[in-house]
């Protein structure tokens, strides 16, 4: 197949290293990177210009279109090419606008669970209307706190607030200073849920669905999760304490239930479900929705996942997922985080990189925020390039690339050693 994959980070490279490992496709990767250079041809074009992306998908002849982040899906990528004639044939692997709110919109989110009795944490939901309430509502609630900006805000608009007066001054922030902009005009309250997490992805047609292989982020920059958050330092596949009975609830409270939830209401919805978890005790709930796969949990999935992740995505745009049964690697996948020197806050870029030329057997070096100049892969990003391994068990897998990353040389670089530290 002719496959269009949209993005530029480490989730994309590992998306079309699967494509091209399990179905040799011919792919073309806008706007790629350096690592995706090398698995086809990467498209000066960014993932918003939709125009450039139709223009681009009719002159090649593209038989498929998978979306990799969430930012043109939740500005309506799919209805665009559904009300194109000249595109609307080509199968485009992301849910419409209106399905993308479970990503774009905290409160659209809670309202579904709630509508389809999905566990998560209670809420409520405010905005300048409601305000006074807000306050007084702040002022009594139990601690910690979460307040979460509805729309999007790139990772950063939830706060977990510890006092009464923290949450008051933080909600004014969002409410009427607009600290995240419109996304925090409106303001989810949330119960604190105190649990270990881990994701599970699916591949939905909005009525069937296949589960793919489940895995753990770490999202902190510093070791046993401490520091600043990121975009994702590690993650691990699969999930040690996600055992059977553990699955089977989260299968019956929570992966049906959404699916079924997305049929009933009609949400055309044709792409990747990505739910975070937190366990509770023994029982699963809900964190979040995202309407595309996790960075860098796509980065630990797509090794372990047998199928051609291309074939399972044409199978969801004809309705055939009853058809393919998911295979899973039964090693260990582990991936570890390279990033500059600063990030997550300031740091500087355009630092040659070394290494990327060591043989690596079976283990893969997924390319992030990296760039060509003048003949040179160069740093480009805050998260540069991560390095995944297999393993018999945790340990042997972060060992593997950690020893990987060893070899791998830029200015300022830093990675967690601890990556999986709770199961090792
Ligand atoms: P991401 O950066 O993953 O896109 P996001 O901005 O969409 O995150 P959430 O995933 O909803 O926001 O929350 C971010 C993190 O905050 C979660 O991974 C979790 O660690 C913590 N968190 C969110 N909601 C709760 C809760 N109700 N109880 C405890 N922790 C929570």
């Amino acid at each position: 197949m002719k496959i269009l994959v949209l993005g530029s980070g480490g989730r994309e490279h590992a998306l079309a290293w699967n494509m091209k490992q399990r179905g040799n496709h011919e792919l073309f990767i806008a706007p790629g990177n350096p690592g995706t250079a090398v698995l086809g041809t990467n498209i000066n074009l960014g993932v918003n210009d939709f125009e450039g992306i139709g223009a681009f998908c009719r002159e090649t002849g593209i038989e498929m279109v998978v979306v990799g982040p969430e930012e043109p899906l939740v500005k309506g990528i799919r209805d665009f090419f559904l009300a194109d004639d000249t595109l609307k044939a080509i199968p485009l692997i992301g849910p419409s606008q209106f399905g993308a709110q479970l990503e774009g919109s905290k409160a659209f989110a809670k309202a579904f669970m709630e509508r389809h009795q999905i566990p998560t944490a209670a809420y409520k939901e405010f905005t300048e209307a409601n305000y006074e309430e807000g306050i007084r509502y702040l002022e009594a609630h139990a601690l910690p706190v979460v307040l979460k900006a509805d729309g999007l805000a790139a990772g950063k608009g939830v706060v977990i607030c510890q006092t009464n007066e923290q949450a008051v001054a933080e909600f004014e922030a969002m409410i009427q200073e607009a600290k995240f902009g419109e996304a925090s005009r409106k303001v989810v309250v949330e119960e604190f849920l105190s649990g270990i997490e881990m994701s599970v992805f699916l591949v939905t047609d909005g009525k069937e669905y296949v589960v793919l292989p489940q895995a753990k982020d770490y999202k902190r920059i510093g070791e046993k999760d401490s520091g600043l958050n990121t975009g994702g330092m590690g993650a691990v596949s699969p999930v040690p304490f996600a055992d059977a009975g553990f699955m089977q609830k989260v299968t019956d409270r929570i992966m049906k239930p959404t699916v079924d939830g997305l049929s009933k209401e009609g949400i055309d919805y044709t792409g990747f479900v990505f739910i975070g978890l937190i366990k509770v005790g023994d029982d699963p709930f809900v964190i979040e929705y995202n309407c595309r796969m996790g960075d860098p949990e796509t980065e630990v999935v797509m090794p372990r996942l047998k199928n051609d992740i291309a074939a399972v995505c044409k199978a969801a745009a004809e309705h055939r997922l009853a058809e393919i049964t998911i295979e899973e690697d039964p090693r260990t996948a582990v991936t570890v985080m390279a990033v500059s020197g600063g990030y997550p806050g300031d740091y500087e870029k355009g630092f040659k990189i070394t290494g990327l030329d060591q043989p690596l057997n079976d283990a893969i070096l997924f390319q992030a925020g990296t760039k060509e100049a003048e003949g040179q892969v160069v740093t480009s990003g805050g998260r540069v390039l991560c390095a995944t391994a297999f393993g018999a068990t945790v340990t042997e897998a972060v060992n593997r690339s950690k020893e990987i990353l060893e070899q791998i040389r830029f200015d300022g670089m830093y990675y967690r050693r601890d990556i999986g530290y709770e199961f090792s």
